[in-house]
């Protein structure tokens, strides 16, 4: 990975959707065009004409993550982007935003909302960076579980907090649309570290702030 391409991730500038040279394309197209043959989809429609071109290029897309697994790289560059907490405010800060990302049993999205807490020792991280951690972690395939669990070794690696809360809360397809067809399919993850898992205070507070912003509709 070019430096400059994992600068641009912790500068906002959105590349991580721009072009994977890693990936044969042509041949990512040729076994999608295979796969929609075997489960017999007509690919003369003239709307199929170009998907399998246009579903390789989502895919690449949406696995863009497995070029940023350098985490010790992300971690220095993040590191950039820190500054030094005032000692005398070790307070809470909390951050939130949305995910969307897909399973890695059935290759369909789940997604959602995430609350991330944290209570800095010597660093914290401008708000806007926290979201683009979460970007590049979701764009791979995997559990809601494993994503709550990068998401925080990486936050954690970064700022070294006192305590770290990540709290995920997303909505699975391949239990809305295929399997149990379970309409409710909103599933919870909590990960806690160090404070949050030793102080019960700390802990009741975090999770009345997601009692109150978690969506669960
Ligand atoms: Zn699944």
């Amino acid at each position: 990975m070019v430096l400059a391409e994992v600068e641009a991730i912790v500068n906002d500038r959105g590349l991580l959707t721009g072009p994977r040279p890693t990936v044969d394309r042509e041949k990512l197209q040729h076994h999608l065009r295979e796969v929609l043959r075997l489960l017999h989809v007509d690919l003369q429609d003239e709307n199929l004409l170009d998907t399998p071109r246009r579903w390789s290029e989502s895919l690449v897309t949406l696995t863009s993550g497995y070029d940023y697994t350098d985490v010790r790289k992300l971690t220095t560059l993040f590191r950039k982007a820190c500054s030094a907490a005032d000692v005398n405010c070790q307070n809470m800060v909390v951050i939130g935003g949305t995910y969307k990302t897909l399973c890695a049993h059935h290759i369909l999205p789940f997604f959602g909302q995430f609350i991330i807490g944290y209570i800095p020792e010597t660093m914290i991280i401008g708000a806007s960076k926290i979201p683009r951690i979460v970007e590049v972690h979701m764009r791979r395939l995997q559990s809601q579980e494993h994503l709550a669990h990068d998401v925080a070794d990486t936050v954690e690696k970064i700022l070294e907090p006192r305590g770290l809360a990540v709290w995920m809360g997303g909505v699975h397809m391949c239990m809305i649309m295929r399997g149990v067809e379970q309409e409710s399919s909103f599933m919870e993850t909590n990960v806690l570290r160090g404070e949050f898992l030793n102080d019960e205070r700390t802990r009741d507070e975090f999770m009345s702030i997601v009692n109150r912003r978690g969506k669960r509709d």
